[in-house]
């Protein structure tokens, strides 16, 4: 029995290092070198209290900025419109009320469990010390912005999600090159932050090949199949024989998906950060700026700035204006933040209309099974998605009901 995971990130390596734990033998492909895609350069944030869906009521007012403001937090290239259209009223359906409760609690149930599978996974592969023990800033200016973002905290409430409120003084106590700007915060201590994301990618292929799975570098181009799977076929000709399959490309799924005979309306959310070496700040917690749209966070090779959205494709050269205007508005929350010695990343965030991941068998194929559009929470799913999907395909019951990420729900 050979299962075959397609694509090395995050999400790829935890769900190949599950398989092999519960025996199977598992060949991991990838057209890169693990973890060079999303997974490389995210915010590093395990950011449970994140699972509110894109898709609000209020969009409507926001979507002609979105489409005139190249610098604005998110940003549809105007040339990318007409492709993106189905997608995006998809996205736009599923800010209707009754289907936002639906969401909120489909993203809630994973986020309830992502902390204590992170913590364990780190804990599995040694790397417990990379995960900060102080939570998440949440900033405002004023109580006016903070009610704006009451709607944020109120699903926090209702699905037990602690916060706590702080006033300017204890804020400053915690983090204090926070500019005086900052009128309030709320922190969030269960949201926490790896110092390097990537270590973790690479932390688990190499126990994956040390306990000896097979990572193999190719670009899958099509597939063998009956009523079930038979085989992955390569560009370069090469036929890995395959009795189960996993997708797990990230953005790039949809292809395959395609390949497979079941289309999903998988979009890429484009994201920037810059890597500032010498920022001239030290700070123990990560910051998001809701009303700036920007986070930053602390990591083991500096500061890392970023955030916003692009919808501009998979093929779209970067557009790193966007990494330097998330840093000028950071500079706005930390005066003393200097941008010197750093490198500016793009990566592809893999985007579903509704925001909920796909953790499915295939309706089509025996034998092919999905893990795909984790969006903004690529990271902080990875663990848990990695128990479902494990428990999914070796014929187990999940402890969450998979029916609402089902790849034929759209
Ligand atoms: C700026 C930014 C900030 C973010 N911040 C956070 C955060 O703080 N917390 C969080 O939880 N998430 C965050 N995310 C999201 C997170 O990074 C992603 O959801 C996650 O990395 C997706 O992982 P993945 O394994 O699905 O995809 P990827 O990491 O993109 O991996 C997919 C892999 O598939 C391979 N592949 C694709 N097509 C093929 C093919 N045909 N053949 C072979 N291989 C193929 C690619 O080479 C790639 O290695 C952020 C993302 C961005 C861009």
């Amino acid at each position: 029995m050979t299962t075959v995971v397609v694509g090395a990130g995050i999400i790829g390596t935890a769900i190949a290092h599950d398989l092999q734990k519960r025996g199977r033998a598992v060949v991991l492909i990838d057209r890169d070198a693990p973890g060079r895609g999303a997974s490389f350069g995210n915010m590093a944030s395990i950011a449970v209290t994140e699972f509110m869906p894109a898709s609000r009521p209020s969009i409507w007012r926001q979507i002609p900025g979105w489409m005139l403001d190249p610098e604005g937090p998110v940003r549809v290239r105007p040339s990318y419109m007409p492709q993106l259209l189905p997608w995006f009223l998809r996205f736009v359906a599923a800010s209707r009320p009754s289907k936002l409760r639906a969401l909120e609690a489909q993203g809630a149930a994973l986020c309830a469990r992502a902390l204590d599978d992170t913590l364990a996974l780190l804990a599995e592969t040694g790397l417990s010390d990379q995960i900060s023990d102080e939570g998440c800033l949440s900033l405002y200016t004023d109580q006016a912005e903070f009610k704006a973002d009451r709607a944020h905290i109120e699903i926090l409430e209702r699905f037990g999600f602690p916060h706590e409120v702080l006033t300017a003084s204890a804020l400053r106590a915690l983090e204090p090159e926070l500019s005086d700007k900052i009128g309030m915060a709320v922190r969030f201590p269960q949201n926490r932050s790896m110092r390097d994301p990537y270590r973790l990618v690479l932390a688990l292929a190499e126990r994956f090949t040390a306990a000896g799975g097979r990572i193999e570098r190719g670009d899958v181009v099509g597939f063998a199949r009956g009523e079930a799977i038979r085989e992955v076929r390569l560009a370069d000709g090469r036929r890995i024989p395959a009795d189960e399959v996993v997708i797990c490309a990230g953005a790039f799924s949809a292809k395959l998906a395609k390949m497979l005979d079941e289309p999903i309306p998988l979009e890429t959310e484009r994201g920037y950060h810059t890597q500032i070496m010498a920022s001239g700040v030290t700070m123990k917690h990560s910051i998001i700026w809701p009303a700036r749209a920007f986070m930053v966070t602390p990591t083991a090779g500096g500061i890392r700035v970023g955030g916003t959205v692009e919808m501009a494709g998979l093929e779209a050269t970067p557009d790193y204006r966007r990494a330097k205007v998330t840093v000028r508005r950071a500079q706005e929350a930390l005066p003393n933040l200097r941008c010197e010695d750093f490198t500016e990343w793009m990566g592809h965030r893999p985007a579903l209309p509704d925001t909920v991941p796909i953790l499915s068998a295939s309706a089509k194929t025996r034998g092919v099974f999905y893990a795909t559009g984790h969006g903004h929470l690529g990271l902080t799913y990875a663990a848990t998605t990695a128990r479902l999907m494990g428990d999914l395909i070796s014929g187990k019951t999940p402890p969450v009901d998979l029916h609402a990420y089902r790849i034929n729900r759209f």
